[in-house]
């Protein structure tokens, strides 16, 4: 707490490093920071460490990473001691890992907690960063860590007369810490992005009724989670490092990777029955272990498409429902593909609903419920899982001003601009981990930021062996980078749908690629020769 007889300048509190977040990135930067023998700050607006998994308490809430590679690699104790239950972990079990993680390499000690940094302002004439939280303090460090997150920013979609619903409601990215019983309630859930999938098979096993309000339909593929046996968890622990590794040089961080035969290479019927093998395995395993091919030509796609739509049908037993969950008109896993626990097979329950919005569109929010051109949908509770304003979203809603008092906002107006995905022109000492331009959201997040974070410290480790005290991108190199992750994009099928990977689901934000689908492994050695070569692209003082 600042001494209120001091000038703010006495305040401050001078720090090697600065770090913004207590998800999976932020504990492990405090982490390996700290064995560089940095003195620093973390800084955490929620209550405790967890991130994603400390604000995103819905029913049904879950990783669809599978769960031995949804942690750390680091420590090798670590890995073994813990044992996860599930295939897919789920969100207290998630949480309690990293409170876990937290606690055995005592990292809660850094942190600030109900701590929110409001702006953070490069001092050229210092070459320091000052960081200012919502309690007033003030922080001089010489580098900037955010470790804000991908998707921290919830999003509410601006619907007319929200404040005016008398019920309660929800945003699925910031539940609230008790259980909310939905028993004899009437219940509206708005989206059906991932975690709107994941919510609504749990809420409509207690719900009065559920009435779901659809946008767009969504393909979505089966989990099918299950416990770990003893035996598989023992077969797991004793291959992690080859696991490990095949994940650190694979397009997703997971532990599977395309197949070397292409779909259109073979007959239809060979194609159709590996599809239908792969679907009853579950997980992204379907789309990512699959034919290659499938991600990349549209006609490759449309067997994944079809089959999935067949699926859709063979599953909902009203064919006008089903017709209005069939997605058309976009490329299958282009918006982020959700796994599922009976979601489709939800539609037949007597207890759910399907309104769709594209023909009877929401006109606002009222005391009673939701108002659509057609009706009132009375509501005891409404729960937007309307998704996140990504990447860019957790850092601009932060005042950062890099030289001059440039803010990154206002750089980044037209769409993020960065190098590798790691730090800006103009931002110098600051790192980002899984920054727009890295793969981050393209795969399993602990595998990005852990290589993220090794190699923000590689590089700080250089600097100070180099006596160099400023690094900051080349104008070239961040434009080349820039045109080089949309080129790789544009080759996709990702860019032919409206979704959140190219900032679609907010209004006003520039239609730019995100995230770099060049894969997890691609991006390793790119990162690797930049700094072999000296950190080639950066420029040095
Ligand atoms: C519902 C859901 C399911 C997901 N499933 C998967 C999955 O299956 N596989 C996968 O790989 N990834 C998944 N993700 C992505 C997930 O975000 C990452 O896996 C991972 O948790 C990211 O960790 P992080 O530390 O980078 O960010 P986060 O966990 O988002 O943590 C960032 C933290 O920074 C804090 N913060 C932000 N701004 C400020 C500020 N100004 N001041 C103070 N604190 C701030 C936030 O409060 C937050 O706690 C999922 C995400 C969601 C929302």
């Amino acid at each position: 707490m600042t001494h209120p007889n001091k000038s703010a300048k006495e305040n401050t509190e001078h720090i090697d490093a600065a770090v913004i977040g207590a998800g999976f990135a932020g504990l492990y930067a405090v982490y390996k920071l700290r064995e560089l023998g940095l003195t620093l700050r973390a800084f955490e607006k929620g209550t405790d460490v967890g991130g994603t998994w400390y604000w995103n308490r819905y029913p049904g809430a879950s990783s669809d990473s599978e769960s031995w590679v949804y942690s750390f690699s680091f420590s090798e104790e670590l890995e073994q001691d813990w044992t996860w239950s599930k295939r897919f972990p789920e969100q207290p079990e998630i949480l309690h890992y990293l409170q876990h993680v937290a606690d055995r390499f005592d990292l809660r000690t850094a942190f600030q907690f109900e701590t929110s940094v409001t702006n953070a302002a490069y001092d050229e004439s210092t070459n320091r960063w000052l960081v200012t939280t919502d309690r007033g303090e003030r922080f001089s460090a010489t580098y900037l860590v955010t470790a804000v997150g991908c998707l921290s920013a919830a999003q509410v979609p601006d619907i007319s007369g929200r404040e005016k619903f008398q019920g309660l409601s929800y945003h699925t990215g910031e539940w609230p810490h008790e259980t909310i019983d939905f028993n004899g309630k009437r219940v509206g859930v708005i989206g059906t992005g991932s975690s709107g999938i994941q919510a609504i098979p749990v809420i409509a096993k207690t719900a009065k009724h559920l009435t779901v309000f659809q946008r767009t339909p969504n393909f979505s593929v089966p989990s099918r989670n299950t416990a770990l046996s003893a035996e598989r968890v023992g077969e797991i622990k004793r291959n992690i490092k080859d696991i490990r590794e095949f994940c650190r040089w694979s397009t997703i961080g997971q532990p599977y990777d395309f197949k070397q035969e292409e779909a259109l290479q073979l007959k239809p019927e060979a194609v159709e029955e590996q599809l239908e093998s792969d679907w009853q395995k579950g997980g992204f395993e379907w789309m990512f272990g699959s034919y290659s091919d499938l991600v990349f030509n549209k006609e490759a796609n449309d067997l994944a498409a079809d089959f999935v739509r067949n699926k859709i049908r063979s599953v909902v037993s009203d064919p006008k429902t089903a017709e209005r969950l069939i997605p058309q008109g976009y490329p299958i896993a282009s918006k982020r593909l959700p796994l599922d626990q009976g979601y489709f097979e939800t539609f037949n329950r007597d207890n759910v609903t399907l309104v769709d919005l594209r023909e009877t569109p929401i006109e606002s929010i009222v005391e009673r419920g939701v108002q659509t051109n057609e009706t009132v949908h009375e509501l005891d509770v409404l729960v937007f899982a309307t998704g996140f304003d990504a990447l860019t979203g957790p850092l601009t809603r932060i005042d950062i001003r890099g030289r001059d008092g440039q803010s990154l906002k206002e750089k980044w107006s037209h769409g993020p601009s960065t190098y590798l995905g790691v730090a800006s022109r103009g931002f110098p000492n600051m790192f980002m981990i899984t920054g727009p331009g890295s793969p981050s959201v393209l795969g399993n997040m602990p595998t990005s930021i852990e290589q993220h974070v090794d190699w923000i410290c590689d590089c700080i480790t250089h600097m100070r062996e180099a006596g160099t005290t400023t690094i900051e991108p080349d104008a070239k190199a961040e434009e080349t980078w820039g045109a080089h992750v949309q080129e790789l994009a544009n080759d996709t099928l990702f860019v032919q749908v409206d979704s959140w990977y190219l900032g679609a689901n907010i209004p006003g934000k520039p239609r730019v690629f995100l995230p770099y689908i060049g894969g997890f492994g691609a991006y390793r050695t790119l990162c690797n020769k930049v700094a072999e070569k000296g950190y080639e692209g950066f420029a040095l003082n």
